[in-house]
């Protein structure tokens, strides 16, 4: 080990966190099956991707023999199975959001490509695993699990096939191309459907034996659109198509195909009604993808937080040796022992980096483990709403809207104090499965595309910064920590299963519902709650942006422009997605604070821990307070952009003007900057730019002294990585 762990009056980080931190900060220390998973995956990331990426691996668009090596690598250390289920011949029971989280996690910590080449198979199972009918799950998700002893047969390998060539789908997944009609109906028998699609940049078509297929109707006798399966082996034209020349993830197989095929209908993804001699799919295709990418989308996001803290040693390393075996560096000597990290810049950039992989990873696991929470409960209330005669879908919203107002309800009751509650009608909501779900699927509906958005956006912005501080070595191919493929990798992690764009539209949607603010009027208070029992979290400036945000959206939703128009619109994306993206700001700052707080309950019980948890607390503490004041500047900037930015100011007509710099821009302010609620309107005269909009001004001004501290903290952690212990090399490629 390399480092120096002299203290100075007060702890700081001994060591860079291992197992036993990350298990109680990402919930897993009751999870012994997702532990053993997580070092099997990472034995497979560390042993056979590092070595083929160091070999050169990722040199060719060609799906080779050594790329296909991997995929025995992951049947046989259990990353394939692990997404099946024991009666399916898996190994882990109940929801695996989670646990693929963690696979994916593991293996792009090396190579995202790597993971992508797993999770694609997952992902081409999905729209089967959400919607397919009983036989069609069972059917696939065995043929995808590795033969078992003494079994003789191959895995099936998937592709998930809805991307077209250019002009149909990509964002707009509606403009369908590919097309199904029915070739044969024999009385009685079923239908035979001609299938014609054509995939463009579709993963792990190399070598996929099935295909799950986005058409639209060609048909009078076929509803709407649908996904198919199709196999390697049904009639007709199954071309993989040219690799596509990608310039990232060339450890997994991406094509181009084109399938022209004959299948029976009972391949449609969860089945069909005949209804006056029309095939009525179950699902639409936008009906399963929305089902399948709220899922998948989350484990996407953490691809690239894992790059980002994976990024941490080797710069620490490359830092710490940059000068030594110089003719005049003597051992002993500062510019030996630290090397760049004598430089501040250096050295705060990197907890930016760290602050920011720590965040996307609290994040995104937050996110996983719900949809963990959210799968049964979903299933419960398709059950129930069954159980009634009513269907899938649209069917729904009604009824679903009738469960908003009990949701709100015992949302308001979990807000009060134990003392103050309805203790009856509490535990009648709590038990209640439609409002279980509700309030969490409201949840789900902002967490999913929040973090593949800041994750991977923000994250390859950040993968740049960690990138810089190795200089040239940054962008050579062998680079410690393959630093500069994770950085190329990272812009395709926000490109695929929707880009930037997708998952803003989809927040300007989803972070208005009622039972989503509702609950995040509940974490405000909950952060000024920390904010007084832990200072030093940050907590105090994210209560301040989170009432910032929450003032802006409100005012911009009511508020039109200079020239009359709404401004909170759904084709007003200049104000609807950077509110989106502030958000996300907020969002990745509170499950961080969240994750250091079960570290500080939890971290005590574990005996490992016990010595170098102060240090680690106070380090981890820091980060928080780094990542939330970012956050609190960026909420500001962005909300104070909008707020302001589609007024025109009066001395543009003739009207009076700000008047000189020194004067007191909020002179007669008669609001209560320190308040922890909304402030109070003006008394008189401030400047005229705030006309209306004085209580955005004083939350401003509020926010920016909750900043106070927030840089002696970036301090600490700054001299925290002059000082934490790293190992004498890194542990890949082995
Ligand atoms: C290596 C790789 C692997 C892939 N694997 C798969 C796979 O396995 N299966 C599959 O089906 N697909 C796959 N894809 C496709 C990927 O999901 C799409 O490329 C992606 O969804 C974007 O579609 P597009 O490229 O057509 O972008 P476009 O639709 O052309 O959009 C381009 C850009 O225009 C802007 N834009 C577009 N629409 C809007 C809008 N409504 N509002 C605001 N801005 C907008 C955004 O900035 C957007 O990023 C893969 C892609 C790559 C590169």
């Amino acid at each position: 080990m390399e480092g120096n762990v002299e203290q100075h009056g007060s702890e700081t980080l001994r060591t860079l966190p291992g197992d036993d931190v990350r298990q109680i900060m990402w919930r897993l220390t009751d999870r012994y099956d997702l532990q053993m998973l997580v070092q099997s995956a990472r034995a497979v990331a560390r042993g056979p991707v590092a070595r083929l990426v160091a070999e050169g691996g990722r040199n060719s668009h060609e799906w080779t023999e050594q790329k296909a090596q991997l995929l025995r690598a992951f049947d046989e250390s259990g990353i394939t199975a692990a997404n099946m289920d024991p009666a399916q011949g898996g190994f882990i029971e109940g929801p695996k959001n989670f646990t693929l989280a963690l696979v994916a996690f593991e293996l792009s910590w090396v190579d995202a490509g790597a993971a992508t080449c797993s999770l694609a198979g997952n992902l081409a199972l999905a729209p089967i695993h959400e919607r397919g009918t009983p036989e069609q799950r069972d059917a696939y998700m065995r043929r995808a699990v590795p033969p078992q002893p003494g079994e003789d047969r191959q895995v099936w390998r998937g592709a998930f096939s809805l991307t077209e060539p250019l002009p149909y789908v990509g964002v707009e997944t509606s403009l369908l191309g590919g097309k199904v009609r029915i070739v044969e109906w024999e009385e009685g028998k079923e239908p035979i459907l001609q299938v014609e699609k054509r995939g463009r940049f579709i993963t792990n078509m190399g070598f996929a034996n099935f295909v799950t297929a986005a058409v639209d109707s060609a048909d009078d006798r076929i509803k709407g659109s649908c996904i198919v399966i199709l196999e390697q082996t049904d009639p007709g034209l199954f071309d993989r198509g040219t690799p596509a020349r990608k310039l990232v993830h060339q450890l997994s197989s991406t094509r181009d195909p084109v399938f022209s095929l004959r299948v029976p209908a009972g391949r449609i993804v969860g089945g069909y009604t005949v209804k006056d001699g029309v095939i009525v799919p179950r699902y639409s295709h936008s009906d399963i993808i929305e089902a399948v990418f709220r899922r998948t989308r989350v484990t996407v996001g953490l691809m690239t937080s894992a790059k980002l803290l994976s990024a941490v040693e080797p710069v620490i390393r490359y830092q710490r040796g940059r000068f030594r075996g110089g003719e005049t560096i003597a051992p002993g000597s500062p510019r030996y022992e630290l090397g760049l990290q004598q430089k501040e810049d250096a050295l705060h950039r990197l907890v930016d980096v760290w602050a920011t992989g720590e965040a996307g990873a609290s994040l995104g696991f937050a996110a996983a483990r719900l949809f963990d929470e959210l799968d049964p409960l979903e299933r419960r209330k398709d059950e129930a709403f069954a159980a009634q005669g009513i269907g899938n879908g649209t069917a729904q919203l009604r009824p679903l809207r009738r469960a908003q107002k009990d949701t709100l309800e015992f949302l308001a009751q979990a807000a009060l104090p134990e003392a103050q509650r309805d203790g009856v009608r509490y535990e009648a909501l709590q038990a209640d499965p439609l409002v279980q779900f509700s309030a969490l699927d409201a949840l789900a509906n902002v967490l999913c595309p929040a973090v593949k958005l800041w994750n991977t956006g923000h994250g390859a912005t950040m993968m740049r910064e960690a990138v810089s501080l190795m200089g040239g070595y940054g962008i050579m191919e062998d680079c410690p920590g393959f630093l500069g493929q994770k950085w190329m990798d990272a812009q395709l992690e926000a490109t695929y299963e929707g880009p930037e764009a997708v998952q803003r539209r989809q927040l300007t949607v989803t972070m208005t519902s009622e039972l989503f603010l509702a609950q995040f009027e509940g974490w405000i208070a909950e952060m000024r709650e920390v904010a007084a029992r832990r200072p030093g979290t940050g907590a105090c400036a994210l209560a301040t942006a989170m009432r910032l945000w929450l003032w802006s959206l409100d005012h911009l939703q009511k508020a039109c422009d200079a020239e009359g128009g709404k401004l909170f619109h759904g084709n007003r994306q200049g104000v609807t997605f950077p509110l989106a993206d502030a958000l996300c700001w907020l969002l990745a700052s509170r499950y961080q604070i969240m994750d250091l707080l079960e570290l500080e309950r939890k971290g005590p019980e574990n005996p490992v821990l016990a010595e170098g948890l102060p240090g680690l607390l106070a380090f981890f503490t820091d980060l928080c307070h780094v990542q939330a004041g970012r956050a609190a500047g960026e909420v500001g900037r962005i909300c104070a952009e909008l707020v302001y930015g589609y007024n025109r100011h009066p001395a543009w007509d003739g009207g009076a003007g700000c008047g000189p710099d020194a004067s007191d821009p909020l002179a007669g302010f008669g609001a209560d900057a320190s308040a922890s609620t909304m402030p109070v309107g003006p008394k008189a005269g401030p400047c005229v730019c705030f006309d209306g909009l004085e209580p955005f001004a004083c939350l401003r001004l509020k926010l920016d002294g909750c900043l106070t501290g927030v840089r002696l903290a970036k301090d600490r952690a700054a001299t925290a990585l002059t000082k934490v212990m790293i190992p004498e090399a890194l542990d890949y490629p082995v």
